[in-house]
């Protein structure tokens, strides 16, 4: 049964065959099935220690509850955007930006080949687990690439979020072992720019 004061795994915008050969059929249903569901639950479980304390009037520790929680809802929210800025190679997948937002990543980084190398090079540079994410300052009207440690960790608050490239090693391992940086450049074939333009047109108003 669907509670709306818990969170659900959101169903993917394509098969889970569809992202071959960037992302295998088996590597995306065992990141989505598992790895996503994994902060649903997580964030689900706390929200339930939170909700059990306050009907009985317990004392958490709430430190390491909302550090957990800030860790499970990062990694929720972040992955329902990392599946709807990807699209198969050739069917919305790849290419490059368009319209205002390609005028935008000019504006800031000189080139767009300049843009993906500095993208290509935080996600690279991800120590461990993390993120590579390009947003937005409505102050400045700058974008900004930033490089999310875990789920939670380097978020700047407010920003608009356009496009993510998950680097945590189940977000590759199953089909590039080690090599980081080949399922990075595989990634550039599967990115949907109509989403991040799209994204771009809201989040920066
Ligand atoms: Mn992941």
């Amino acid at each position: 049964m669907e509670d709306s004061r818990f969170y659900s795994l959101p169903k993917l915008p394509y098969d889970y065959a569809a992202l071959a050969p960037q992302i295998s059929e088996e590597q995306l249903k065992l990141h989505h099935q598992k790895h996503h569901q994994a902060y649903v639950n997580g964030a689900n479980a706390v929200f339930e220690k939170l909700d059990k304390a306050r009907k009985e009037n317990t004392d958490l520790d709430m430190k390491a509850t909302l550090k957990e929680l800030s860790f499970h809802i990062g990694g929720f929210k972040l992955h329902n955007l990392f599946w709807e800025n990807l699209a198969p190679a050739g069917k919305g997948g790849g290419g490059i930006p368009k319209g205002e937002l390609a005028k935008a990543i000019t504006s800031e980084f000189s080139t767009y080949d300049r843009f993906k190398k500095e993208f290509t090079q935080t996600a690279a540079g991800a120590e461990g687990s993390g993120w590579a994410a390009l947003t937005y300052c409505r102050k400045t009207h700058r974008l900004l690439i930033i490089q999310i440690e875990k789920h939670n960790v380097n978020v700047v608050p407010g920003y608009p979020i356009f496009m993510v490239l998950d680097v945590w090693e189940h977000a590759y391992y199953l089909d590039y072992k080690n090599d980081r940086a080949k399922f990075i450049e595989a990634f550039w074939n599967i990115v949907n720019w109509d989403t991040v333009a799209k994204r771009f047109d809201i989040g920066r108003k």
